[in-house]
């Protein structure tokens, strides 16, 4: 094999190449992380609903956890999202709020406590979610220029053009 007579050289996973060629053992058998991710990942009919504060309740089409090792390997970073329990405490507290209140025969009281106690939580789940995108956008653009040697499992990033 050509490769082996080759100087050795120190891996260096993540090096920046521009190549899809392994500087490792030479492989042309690579592929970007996306390609092997969604090779590996076998789209079922499960759907989920998630909550984007930006674009409130949508149902989008969950992958369903049937995944080779390597589509787990190569998985991007996870978005940034509420969490299906935060999207139900918000207006659960908030209705709690409410019911104290009303029950005392104030309603105006209770409306004023409801929305306080529900727009106080939405900041500061919010607010958590937001501080998180910049990381994961950072780290999206990470896994987009990310690829995988399939036969030596050497990764690194595409340099950029
Ligand atoms: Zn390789």
């Amino acid at each position: 094999m050509q490769s082996e007579n080759l100087p050795r050289k120190p891996a260096t996973p993540r090096r920046p190449l521009n190549s899809t060629v392994c500087s490792k053992c030479n492989s042309t058998d690579t592929q970007s992380f996306q390609m092997a991710y969604e090779a590996g990942t076998s789209s079922g009919t499960l759907q989920f609903t998630t909550y984007d504060p930006d674009a409130g309740f949508s149902a989008s089409g969950g992958k369903t956890s049937n995944q080779t090792f390597l589509a787990q390997k190569v998985q991007p970073p996870v978005r940034p999202e509420w969490t299906f329990g935060e999207v139900f405490a918000v207006p659960f507290l908030a209705a709690i709020a409410f019911i104290i209140a009303a029950s005392l025969n104030n309603a105006v009281l209770g409306i004023f406590l409801g929305l306080t106690v529900g727009s106080l939580m939405w900041y500061v789940i919010n607010r958590r979610v937001s501080q998180k995108k910049p990381i994961y956008e950072k780290e999206l653009s990470k896994w987009a220029r990310s690829w995988i040697c399939l036969r030596c499992g050497m990764t690194w990033l595409m340099r950029k053009h």
